[in-house]
């Protein structure tokens, strides 16, 4: 199909390789946690808890807007735009507007844009949002059972059946590049509960196919990348908020960012003992809100 290939590291941001060896480091360097240039703030389990807000989030977001900093918001959950990710958070009181929003299937856009690709045919695996971004971004968006496309894009589908993988795995067999939003195992449920992710329609190409796709979300630079790009921030000038340290902080370390926990999501405290450097965060805050406490009133959050 002829598809162009090109690494997915963007020559234009400096990624510097993350220096972090050993705890020590971290608790010598003792910055505060609201002393950054840009936020990154992953939303779900940092911001909410499915339709419930994280108590102190939205005045944060003002606080550390008020501030002078940069705040970004960047979710692997390819199912939505970056329009209807505004109107989310507005539910939520916190204000943003689209060049704030970096989602993976935006990200999937650019991506191909960054390529030279616009124009090109794909095959999506993926829900409405997924196909109106890559749209939006000049891909050419077939059904199954049509021409061979030249890319196979593949995020979480909860129409996902047997059918749509097969026409999948025949374009790849036809030439088509796979490429994957995400690679996440689960998606947050109500009740603590979990629901299949979009890595579970990923693995399943991939077993049938045997090809390893190329991903764009987190742990994966390039999200982060683009948004170090767009604010021109280098990358030791940016914290990165999360809730996964296999999503959030190593996405953060690999693209040379510092990481903070927070404990109101998926990863629990007692689960970093005996974790590998890189997924380390640098700091562990019991919330969001964390950031604004501690700013307020000078101390520094408990690094880890
Ligand atoms: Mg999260």
């Amino acid at each position: 199909m002829g598809a162009p290939k090109p690494a997915m590291s963007s020559p234009e941001v400096s990624v510097s390789t993350p220096t972090h060896d050993g705890l020590e480091e971290k608790q010598q360097d003792g910055r505060p946690a609201s002393d950054y240039e840009l936020y990154i703030f992953d939303m779900d389990g940092v911001l909410y808890r499915m339709d419930d807000p994280i108590p102190g989030a939205a005045e944060t977001i003002r606080y550390l807007c008020r501030n002078g900093s940069h705040v970004a918001f960047l979710t692997n959950n390819s199912s939505q735009t970056r329009a209807d990710y505004v109107h989310k958070l507005a539910r939520f009181q916190i204000e943003a507007d689209e060049s704030q929003i970096m989602t993976s299937a935006y990200a999937t856009g650019e991506l191909f844009k960054q390529w030279g690709a616009v124009g090109r045919s794909v095959y999506i695996i993926g829900e409405v949002g997924l196909r109106a971004e890559l749209e939006r971004a000049g891909m050419t968006a077939l059904d199954e059972d049509s021409r061979f496309p030249d890319y196979v894009v593949v995020g979480w589908d909860r129409d996902f059946h047997y059918r749509k993988l097969a026409w999948a795995h025949q374009c790849i067999q036809h030439g088509a590049q796979f490429i994957a939003t995400n690679r996440d195992a689960t998606y947050p449920d109500t009740g603590g509960r979990t629901l299949p992710g979009g890595g579970t329609m990923v693995a399943a190409l991939q077993t049938c196919s045997g090809v390893e796709p190329q991903v764009v979300g987190k742990p994966s630079p390039y999200c982060f990348e683009i948004l170090l790009r767009q604010y021109r921030v280098q990358p030791a000038r940016c914290l990165v908020v999360g809730d996964r340290v296999d999503t959030d902080v190593a996405g953060a370390h690999r693209s040379g960012c510092q990481a903070a926990l927070v404990l109101t999501g998926v990863t629990r405290a007692e689960e970093l003992a005996g974790m590998e450097v890189d997924l380390c965060p640098d700091y562990v805050l019991p919330s969001i809100n964390a950031l604004r406490a501690n700013a307020a009133n000078g101390q520094t959050p408990p690094g880890f």
